[in-house]
């Protein structure tokens, strides 16, 4: 069997400098995250902004990737043009790429979906309600039609974003607000999966449905066997190679 090769990229900032969440993500959220998918079939690697001088994604790195995770927010501005024209690149390449909460506004991300990206936010760590509504694609297999998260960060219509190829999530906040929580995308041979938990003064990261609809996900987006015309099987349609 072949395994999924997962890299979960973090800015790994706010762990440094707030004591809260310190203390919730005690070895940084992409360890967390790298505990929790933790599975037979998947092939998991961390990296982060200041990993080295390529923010741990290095020609190598991104050229052994299958699906890459990224959660950054406060440092957008700091992941190197270069390098993250190489990631939509690779998106373009089949790619898949995970965008988790704040990550709306990552270069990689807005890249590739050409608009703001802007959304509403209130950071009041209120209650939310995630509703599950098309309980029939591969990502929510297994997640109930609704659950709780006890504390999230705000995120609210209008979301800037292209129209999704599927609305998958719905989220109700306790303030009034709901968001587009859940959507997907397909750029070039690239599947995209933009999800809004992940706070990082929430517990998200530790709830089993979010993980679970994480985990789901790196398996729809990995991307698949193509066959060319001489009835070719090719193993991953990566690389930007022929085909
Ligand atoms: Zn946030």
């Amino acid at each position: 069997m072949n395994k999924i090769r997962v890299t979960i990229w973090h800015e790994f900032f706010h762990e440094h400098t707030n004591d809260d969440v310190a203390a919730m993500y005690p070895d940084g959220m992409h360890e967390c995250l790298a505990a929790a998918l933790q599975a037979d079939d998947l092939e998991i690697r961390t990296a982060w902004l200041m990993q080295d001088e390529d923010h741990g994604l290095s020609d190598d790195v991104l050229n052994s990737t299958d699906v890459m995770l990224w959660w950054g927010h406060a440092l957008h501005d700091n992941v190197r043009d270069d390098i993250a024209e190489k990631v939509v690149q690779r998106v373009l390449n089949g790619m898949g790429f995970i965008a988790l909460h704040s990550a709306h506004m990552a270069k990689p991300f807005c890249k590739l979906m050409g608009q703001p990206c802007k959304l509403r936010w209130r950071c009041a760590n209120e209650k939310a309600i995630v509703w599950n509504v098309h309980p029939t694609h591969p990502i929510t297999q297994g997640v109930p039609l609704h659950f709780e998260l006890e504390r999230e960060e705000m995120y609210g219509e209008v979301f800037q974003i292209p129209q999704p190829d599927d609305l998958l999530f719905i989220t109700w906040f306790a303030g009034g607000n709901v968001f587009r929580g859940g959507c997907t995308f397909t750029r070039g041979l690239g599947k995209i999966f933009y999800f809004h938990p992940g706070h990082e003064d929430c517990p998200s990261f530790h709830n089993p449905n979010v993980i679970k609809v994480i985990a789901n996900s790196i398996r729809w987006a990995a991307p698949g066997t193509l066959i060319d015309l001489e009835g070719n099987k090719s193993q991953k349609m990566l690389v930007g190679g022929d085909v």
